[in-house]
């Protein structure tokens, strides 16, 4: 029997039971990135519980469908085109290419699907086709809208009141606040400086909740398991997907909603418009280990705020030391004759609790607490009559569990990097390229090279960071 999950759907506001539509598989859609600038670790944050979510439920012997869309068409990417005088193609290309390089390097599985709005015009035209079939669109110079009041459920996932709403009154922008609640634009007459397609409703372009919904139905059909992205996407964007969806099918779009909770600075939400954000770049250049990173942003549960300070970023770093130290340790210790000090049940209790913890609706804390008393453990059986070859083969198993997971542990080929080993040979290279011994700067600037680190000289000093 498959462990139950539990998850917070945002649509009933409380715990369920999760159970796929088809048996084993869970289809799944992620609100990507607006590709218009290098994601911030805000996003990435929504991003990394998304993959603990996909890893769960492959873990708990689902066959996962997961989409994630790229966002390469609304009012932020038009303006970033123009600014740069790229087409708009060009410009989103450019960080299609960024958010993969991180994501791929904070360990985020790949979804099976990354559609990108711009290639699904043909299904979104069909789309609203369907809605104004059925009675829920009008027409307004050349602009095609949504009209709420013939759709009763609006207001169900987020709880915005519809009595509050002028009727006829509508929104334009693809962002907007909770007092703006109004008709919104499916699809926008050409605008000055604007991309157009022509189409059968007449030449111009989606917006952006449109996008979601024609590319969800078409990757993963009218009905499906899961959608997911953090509390700002709750309104407008996702109540607006909902009421799109349904308009035109009849059925349900959605059965669980989940929504990250924001990461913050100093109590407010990261943003790009604030200017008060981190890529992962900037830690990176700072010389911060990613593991570390990953560690941070997932170890507080999704549905609270995670405040990024860079104390919480050292204290990861020091939990990522102690489990390498802990994994080295291990390796390199005997094993012990007798039965040791580690039995085989603390094992099994540790791989029990992971996974109850992250089946209680993702509780990454609980699943992360379990594993740090298991290395207690570890280094407390190391201490005394060591661990049997026995245990030890089972204490691999459970790390795999880990990496299959959380995948927090070292990189395995940097086990035995030692930070301050590094940091220590950076300080010798800049002590002999002052003393102008370029033969000595470049030798340990190619011993660390062999070892996958990869140094920078840049304008405050030289920086490192893993290949
Ligand atoms: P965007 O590129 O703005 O569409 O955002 C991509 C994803 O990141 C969406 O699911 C957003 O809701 C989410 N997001 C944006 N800002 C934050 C933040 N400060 N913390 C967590 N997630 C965020
Ligand atoms: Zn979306």
């Amino acid at each position: 029997m498959r462990r139950q999950i539990r998850f917070y759907n945002t649509l009933h506001r409380k715990q369920e039971v999760f159970q796929s539509l088809e048996p084993d598989h869970v289809r799944m859609y992620t609100c990507g990135p607006t590709v218009y600038n290098v994601v911030h670790i805000g996003n990435l944050r929504t991003f990394l519980f998304e993959d603990v979510l996909r890893r769960t439920l492959a873990e708990l012997g689902y066959r996962v469908t997961q989409v994630m869309n790229l966002t390469d068409i609304d009012d932020k990417t038009i303006k970033g085109a123009a600014a740069e005088g790229l087409s708009l193609r060009e410009f989103t290309d450019r960080y299609i290419g960024t958010f993969f390089a991180d994501i791929d390097t904070l360990r985020v599985q790949r979804a099976e699907h990354y559609p990108r709005a711009t290639d699904y015009i043909p299904e979104m035209v069909a789309l609203v086709q369907r809605l104004t079939a059925n009675g829920h669109t009008y027409l307004l110079d050349g602009s095609t809208y949504f009209r709420i009041s013939t759709f009763p459920h609006y207001g169900r996932l987020s709880g915005v009141l519809l009595d509050e709403v002028k009727p006829g009154a509508r929104v334009d922008a693809d962002e907007y606040e909770k007092e703006d609640v109004r008709d919104f634009v499916l699809w926008k007459a050409p605008k000055e400086g604007e991309p157009v397609w022509e189409t059968e409703l007449g030449p111009g372009r989606p917006g952006w909740h449109l996008e979601c919904s024609a590319m969800g139905t078409a990757l993963l059909g009218e009905s499906f398991d899961i959608h997911t992205g953090a509390v700002d996407n709750i309104f407008p964007h996702h109540e607006n997907e909902i009421a799109q969806s349904e308009g035109a099918t009849g059925k349900p779009f959605v059965h669980t909603w989940l929504h990250a909770e924001h990461l913050v600075v100093e109590g407010e939400k990261m943003a790009k418009s604030k200017g008060n954000f981190f890529t992962l770049r900037d830690l990176l250049e700072r010389g911060h280990d990613p593991v570390a990173i990953r560690y941070l942003l997932i170890s507080v549960p999704y549905r609270q705020k995670l405040n990024f300070t860079f104390d919480g970023l050292a204290g990861a770093e020091s939990v990522i030391k102690r489990i390498d130290n802990t994994l080295r340790r291990l390796a390199h210790s005997p094993a012990s004759v007798g039965d040791g000090a580690l039995p085989a049940s603390a094992v099994d209790a540790f791989e029990g609790e992971l996974l109850d913890g992250l089946a209680d609706d993702l509780n990454t804390a609980r699943a992360l607490a379990a594993f740090h008393v298991l290395l207690t453990k570890v280094n407390q059986a190391l201490d005394g009559s060591g661990i049997s070859q026995v245990v030890r083969d089972r204490l691999q198993e459970a790390f795999a569990l880990v990496r299959r997971t959380l995948d927090i542990l070292p990189a395995e080929k940097h086990a035995t990097d030692d930070v301050s080993e590094i940091e220590a040979l950076i300080a010798a290279r800049t002590a002999a390229r002052q003393e102008r011994d370029w033969a000595r700067a470049d030798a340990i600037r190619k011993e660390l090279a062999e070892r996958g680190i990869v140094l920078e000289d840049t304008s405050h000093g030289t920086v490192w960071h893993r290949e």
